[in-house]
């Protein structure tokens, strides 16, 4: 339901977790987020409301990064519980993606990467997601493995995904389903709505029907599904937010 996704020089906890919360208005059921940190994941998810997740965090506080993404679910797919909460981990524990909408032909998916030995968690139509770019990601890179899952999913989503072996990457990419990219200076932002990130910065990008962007620090690049830039909407947001 509500999408975050962060990279740059604050800590990406607490401007993920701050993003989550202005995004609360949207309505959820559950929340969790996902922080690199050296060549790991770090992962917290709760059912429940945002205050559940940050007393997880508050006991348990999670290592220092740069680079993460938080999600508030709206249950589609599987009971409203911890387990299929997002973030959804590959079974390496490299790759953690968090999706807004439903992909249709999951149950396909789900069987072919059974049959291949993937080992899944959750009952989410989400968690294909992981272990798809799981499959792509040390090959290709994140960016390029998401462009290839893309090319097989149906549906409507949003997606963001970060990788632990790459500490300077956010990849989102949309169908049918918002995203858009807050730009920074040093910093760049990924979200579902800009007030997620408002507080930051006011020049975003309105991401288009079937794109993918990489978000690094120093730069944003956009394509379609198979690689060729991508024409973007840049705007300022001019409207004033009240807290
Ligand atoms: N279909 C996904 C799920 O049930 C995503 C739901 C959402 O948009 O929050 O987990």
């Amino acid at each position: 339901c509500g999408i975050v996704g962060y990279v740059g020089g604050q800590q990406a906890e607490q401007v993920v977790v701050d993003g989550l919360a202005r995004l609360e208005y949207r309505g959820y059921d559950s929340a969790g987020i996902a922080l690199v940190v050296e060549g790991r994941l770090a992962t917290a998810k709760k059912a429940g409301k945002l205050i559940n997740l940050r007393k997880v965090l508050e006991e348990e506080p999670p290592p220092a990064s740069t680079v993460g993404l938080g999600h508030t679910r709206w249950a589609t797919h599987g009971a409203p519980n911890d387990v299929n909460a997002h973030p959804h981990v590959d079974c390496a524990g490299r790759v953690a993606v968090i999706h807004n909408g439903i992909i249709e032909n999951f149950a396909q998916l789900r069987a072919e990467l059974t049959e291949r030995g993937h080992v899944f968690e959750s009952e989410t139509d989400t968690e294909v997601v992981a272990h798809l770019l799981e499959e792509e990601v040390g090959e290709h890179g994140l960016a390029e493995a998401m462009r290839r899952v893309c090319r097989r999913l149906e549906g409507a989503y949003t997606l963001v995904a970060v990788d632990a072996q790459d500490p300077d990457v956010v990849v989102g990419a949309r169908r049918n389903s918002p995203l858009v990219v807050g730009k920074g200076v040093g910093e760049n932002f990924l979200a579902s709505d800009v007030a997620a990130f408002i507080e930051h910065t006011r020049d975003a990008i309105e991401l288009g029907q079937d794109q993918v962007v990489e978000l690094r620090r120093e730069g944003v690049t956009v394509t379609d599904y198979d690689g060729r830039p991508a024409e973007v909407r840049e705007y300022h947001v001019d409207w004033d937010v009240s807290a």
